[in-house]
């Protein structure tokens, strides 16, 4: 039987962890942002405006975090602790180090120790700070430590359910919609989702941040002039390093078609520290730049991530958040509210709500599309709008995002339209002109 510490080893190559660890080397001149204006502006040479713009957020002391660094990690320092390269270094991926943090249920053994788990399992320290050590159930815990549930395969299900390979016209980048892409910058993450959409990819290796991969990428979107916005997503790219970061976007700034630049990332809920004043610099260069970030529980709305969505959004970047709807995690409506809250808190927008997708080994994930439309009803109209995202199915074999609502048109009475309200009284709207 194949021991999932030497299966994580095997399944994300080590070429991986060096690349995104690699020391920092300055981007040429010509890829400076500086470089894409007339009257060039200030990159390196000139100091940038006076960091922070944000609020000075303090993390208070007893965090989880700092209470789980001093039980686990005694001999490591909060200066170590909190880069975010020493989080990527030690990341929890051996069982051995998981069963001396948690108490394993049978369930979580099996799938640990046995044969079959595709997705590499990887938790950064300060996430499992938030995992509590003796209950199976709980929303984190679930989402993050694999369990049998991933071996079976169930009906409908598929490695790829959005077909977005048949759609890919260079290694790595999805074009399904006619103005905007999605490039995969790589397949590495800092923690794996165990509902990962891109599962059949991400932590293998098959997807890297070589230049040459990144270049044809880059020549497909020059080509296409209906591409006006580049979603960069993976794997996680805020793991790119900065410099290689910016050679990126400097790239796709100088395509002139190009209006808007996304990211998709997990960064502010499994590594915040990843968030850095000078990352933040170097980003907010590029606008405009938005930001959709991952997040599927209220719990990982804590001060650490407070504060890097602070730190992001005082740098001008719009930020919208994706939640997976899952089964036992966040399908009750009480929950929902509150993780939306508390991304509104953070000055994220809550922007869309996942039907979780039909990826082989799901099941133990997926709620029902009646549970999904309950749950909005119970936010719409008891909540502000801002904090009701939009709920969708990812349409499988590639038809792209379907939003789904709760049936507020019941019908017409002649010219009168007839409609139910979130308290479900009915009302009449004179729909005539
Ligand atoms: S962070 Fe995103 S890409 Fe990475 S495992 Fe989680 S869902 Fe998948």
């Amino acid at each position: 039987m194949q021991q999932a510490s030497e299966l994580c080893e095997k399944e994300e190559p080590p070429s991986s962890l060096s690349e995104i660890l690699e020391a920092e080397e300055e981007p040429p001149d010509s890829l400076r942002a500086g470089a894409l204006y007339d009257h060039p502006l200030p990159f390196s040479t000139t100091p940038i405006l006076p960091f922070p713009l944000y609020r000075r957020q303090s993390v208070p002391k007893d965090t989880r975090s700092r209470q789980f660094r001093k039980k686990f990690y005694p001999g490591i320092s909060a200066k170590e602790w909190n880069d975010w390269r020493w989080q990527v270094s030690n990341r929890i991926r051996t069982v051995e180090k998981l069963r001396s943090m948690l108490e394993l249920s049978a369930d979580e053994e099996r799938a640990l120790t046995g044969d079959g788990i595709k997705l590499p399992f990887a938790v950064t320290p300060y996430y499992m700070s938030l995992v509590p050590a003796n209950d199976p159930r709980h929303p984190i815990r679930r989402a993050v430590v694999p369990t049998v549930g991933e071996l079976r395969k169930g009906p409908g299900e598929a490695d790829d359910p959005l077909g977005e390979e048949s759609q890919s016209p260079v290694h790595g980048l999805v074009h399904r919609y006619p103005d905007r892409v999605l490039l995969l910058v790589h397949d590495f993450c800092s923690t794996y989702c165990r509902y990962c959409t891109r599962s059949r990819v991400v932590g293998h290796g098959s997807v890297n941040a070589n230049q040459i991969r990144l270049e044809q990428a880059i020549q497909y979107i020059s080509a296409t002039p209906s591409i006006r916005d580049v979603l960069l997503s993976g794997g996680d790219p805020l793991l790119l390093s900065d410099n290689k970061l910016e050679w990126l976007l400097a790239r796709l700034r100088l395509i002139p078609h190009v209006e808007v630049i996304r990211i998709g990332t997990k960064i502010p809920a499994v590594l915040p520290q990843r968030v850095t004043p000078k990352l933040v610099r170097m980003l907010r260069r590029y606008h405009p730049l938005w930001m959709s970030l991952h997040f599927m529980h209220p719990d990982e709305c804590t001060p650490e991530t407070t504060k890097a969505c602070a730190m992001l959004a005082d740098a001008g970047i719009p930020l919208g958040s994706q939640t997976v709807l899952l089964k036992g995690i966040n399908d009750e409506v009480a929950t929902m509210k509150d993780l939306m809250h508390g991304l509104m808190k953070m000055r994220v927008r809550p922007y869309y709500l996942y039907q979780c997708d039909p990826i082989t080994g799901s099941s133990h994930f997926r709620t029902t599309v009646a549970r999904g439309l309950e749950i909005v009803q119970g936010l719409r109209g008891h909540t502000s709008g801002y904090a009701v995202p939009t709920y969708v199915i990812d349409a499988p074999g590639g038809g792209g995002k379907i939003p789904l609502l709760p049936e507020t048109v019941l019908g017409r009475d002649g010219h009168d339209l007839l409609l139910r309200n979130y308290e479900q009284r009915c009302f009449r709207y004179p729909d005539s002109m």
